[in-house]
């Protein structure tokens, strides 16, 4: 698999590398640090990502090369795409990206479907970041600060702090190996958790306010109207994070965060009015209920897109507690 890269990347210099629209921090960090790779091979690659880069990502190196325009597609000879269980996360470039003669996939996501010519698909990674040091390292490049900097991002995001269940032994090992190649983690913790603005605790509050539970005390609801987020002065990228609240209840199984969308403005590469998070405590797989309603994810953290209205969406995810 591996091998397949390299040789792929050793005999080619038109490279496209793009990960999923609404980036996360191992989206944005695992293409950034793919990108830093590949310029010390002396390999040209597009950056590319079809939502704007959230600006607490904006410190990362690089950050500002990312393209939300993908260009003639006929010029790139291999496409590298990160951190995405199917190609359509890309947005709807896919239909376009899906005719670049090589596509080269590499994510951790359960529910990955395989859609690349050549597959890295590890699920017991706890970041796309995790599989992307593996490959630099196979590659022959030094992991330098910036590279660094990246891909500890990316694992510290998508492992909760290293708190999620995904945590595992690799986050530890490759974030020591990244804090002694130069990473501040003080720094980027201050970066990526530390940086809130007043609008967004205010955004947090209604948040709080609007916590609903079921009856049987496992499943909690959040929803977060385009009129909160007008009231507050915030953005759908200031919602990241907050499900954790209504996860982290005492015997919560099942945590839930619905975010509207300006009417007739989903961001780009969404497919509905409604983005719906989904977090469990481990005991169940919220993947599954996920690709339920067409969309995916992992077992502990999924989501998907809707557009049915919102008490007929609250109904049906407040039948999903009679399961838990
Ligand atoms: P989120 O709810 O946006 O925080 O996403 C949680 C996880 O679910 C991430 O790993 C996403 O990649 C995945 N995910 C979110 N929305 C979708 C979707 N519409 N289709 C497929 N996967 C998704
Ligand atoms: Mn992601
Ligand atoms: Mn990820």
């Amino acid at each position: 698999m591996m091998d397949q890269i390299i040789s792929r990347l050793n005999n080619n210099q038109n490279v496209l590398l793009a990960t999923h629209v609404n980036p996360d921090g191992d989206a944005i960090g695992s293409l950034l640090a793919m990108g830093l790779a590949l310029e010390k091979l002396k390999i040209e690659a597009k950056l590319f990502c079809q939502s704007p880069i959230p600006p607490l990502y904006r410190f990362l190196p690089w950050s500002h090369r990312v393209c939300r325009i993908l260009g003639d597609h006929r010029k790139y000879e291999t496409a590298i795409i990160l951190d995405c269980g199917e190609l359509e996360r890309i947005g709807k470039e896919a239909q376009w990206v899906r005719q670049i003669p090589v596509i080269i996939n590499i994510d951790h996501h359960s529910t990955n479907t395989y859609f690349g010519h050549i597959n890295y698909v590890y699920t017991k990674a706890c970041a796309t970041a995790e599989i992307i040091y593996y490959l630099i390292n196979e590659i022959g490049v030094t992991i330098n600060q910036p590279i660094a900097r990246c891909l500890y991002t990316g694992i510290l995001t998508d492992t909760g702090s290293f708190r999620l269940t995904n945590t595992n032994h690799a986050a530890f090992e490759i974030c020591q190996k990244l804090v002694k190649a130069g990473v501040d983690p003080h720094d980027v913790a201050k970066h990526v958790y530390g940086q809130y603005s007043l609008a967004r605790i205010k955004l947090l509050n209604l948040a709080l306010d609007s916590l609903e539970i079921s009856k049987n005390g496992k499943l909690s609801l959040m929803t977060l109207t385009h009129k909160m987020l007008k009231e507050t002065g915030t953005q759908n990228e200031d919602i990241d994070g907050m499900i954790n609240y209504a996860r982290r209840i005492k015997n919560i199984k099942l945590a839930v965060l619905i975010q509207e969308y300006q009417k007739g403005h989903p961001p780009t590469g969404e497919k509905g009015r409604y983005h719906v998070s989904l977090r469990s405590d481990g005991s169940i797989d919220v993947a599954n209920i996920a690709i339920s309603f067409g969309g995916g994810g992992h077992v502990t953290a999924a989501g998907f897109c809707t557009e049915s209205r919102l008490p007929h969406l609250k109904k049906s995810i407040f039948k999903l507690a009679e399961a838990l």
